[in-house]
């Protein structure tokens, strides 16, 4: 196992510069998330920790050794892609054998291996089944012991659960988790999925255009986002972002006004009639209960919308919803049992502690 750093890294391909200032140091036994929008970078840089692209720029260093120039194969990385790319003609053992035998291990070392991998993944009553008998979670399960097997240093997984159906990617993503709590090796994850990396990682590094955005906790980029990349795309629903106008005692938005604490207005150096942007996540928004509120007026804000979608989920229901005037979509996350129609006008309670400017 061992640490790896990136240190202002940078790749360009001809003219177009893939990523660029990459700089982050992953703690050895972490496991780091890379996420961000299709096209942001997230593949280049896991292509050059693997060593399968060279950086531009820059420098990269697997524990204390600098990996620039060393070859792919002396990099002691294990990647899995969303292709697992298995070998069709062999059996799931000789699959996650195979690592080891081109690395000329004792064969008697490789089958205890892969009795610990098989059992580690559930995969012992699979052993002797080809690719193309097995489920695709059953696949994906196959391509990461071939990968454990290995003991590599680092793991690199490249979206590795985009090609499951909803439910295999559930528990295939809580099996990885455990799987790196028992294990503990160093894991560099890139998907855009949101819920993966709030779900599994230790940090999270957001990325957009090549660069990073915001490094931390999945909790911390929820709470603090750093800008309105983060804000928006961390969260499901994403947060809503209302055009606002800074007004004598609160905010404009859309002809209302939000009022707004005389604490929040001395921490936000907004000059009265400036235009800004509010941030308001879909579940500090509810629909308005006077009793709820009793006893608490001061902390809510009415803004009264016309409902465009409802999207029963079960456990709660969307609500897709316009502003009036402007015809700004607002998401509201509500409770189950609430079921406006389109075309409803709905007052909502927005916590006015969860705002965000
Ligand atoms: P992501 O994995 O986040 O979808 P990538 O790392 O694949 O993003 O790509 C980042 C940017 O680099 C994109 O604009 C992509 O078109 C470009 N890019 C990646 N690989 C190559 C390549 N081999 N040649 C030219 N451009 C590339």
């Amino acid at each position: 196992m061992a640490s790896v750093s990136l240190e202002s890294i940078k790749r360009k391909f001809n003219n177009v510069t893939a990523i660029e200032d990459i700089t982050f140091n992953i703690p050895d036994g972490e496991f780091w998330v890379l996420v961000g929008p299709s096209g942001c970078g997230k593949s280049t840089i896991l292509r050059t920790i693997a060593g399968l692209e060279t950086a531009t720029s820059g420098k990269l260093y697997i524990g204390d050794k600098l990996m620039n120039n060393v070859p792919a194969r002396q990099r002691d990385v294990a990647m899995v892609f969303q292709n697992y790319a298995l070998y069709p003609h062999m059996t799931v053992a000789e699959n996650i054998a195979f690592g080891l035998r081109m690395r000329k291990v004792d064969p008697k070392v490789v089958q205890e291996r892969v009795m610990t991998v098989a059992r580690s993944l559930a995969l012992e009553h699979l052993l002797e089944r080809k690719p193309k008998q097995l489920s695709g979670g059953q696949q994906q399960r196959v391509a990461l012991g071939r990968a454990i097997a290995r003991q590599p240093q680092v793991f690199l997984l490249d979206e590795p659960l985009s090609n499951l159906d909803a439910q295999l990617r559930d528990d295939t993503r809580a099996e990885l988790k455990e799987l790196h709590l028992n294990l503990g090796i160093t894991t560099v994850y890139v998907t855009h999925d949101q819920v993966e990396a709030m779900t599994l990682a230790d940090q999270i590094v957001v990325l957009n255009r090549g660069r990073i955005q915001q490094i931390g906790e999945p909790q911390e980029i929820y709470a603090k986002p750093a800008n309105r990349m983060v804000a928006t795309f961390v969260g499901s629903p994403p947060m809503n972002i209302l055009p606002a106008k800074y007004v004598a005692g609160g905010f404009d938005v859309d002809g209302q006004v939000l009022p707004v604490s005389g604490d929040m207005q001395g921490k936000l150096h907004l000059r009265e009639g400036q235009g800004f942007d509010l941030g308001v996540r879909p579940e500090s928004i509810s629909i308005n209960e006077p009793r709820r509120r009793e006893g608490r007026e001061g902390e809510f804000a009415e803004l009264v919308v016309e409902v465009k979608v409802v999207e029963p989920l079960g456990r709660e229901t969307l609500i897709r919803a316009v502003l009036p005037g402007s015809g700004v979509v607002v998401n509201v996350q509500a409770g189950a049992d609430v079921r406006p129609r389109p075309g409803d006008r709905l007052v909502l309670d927005v916590d006015l502690s969860k705002l965000f400017v």
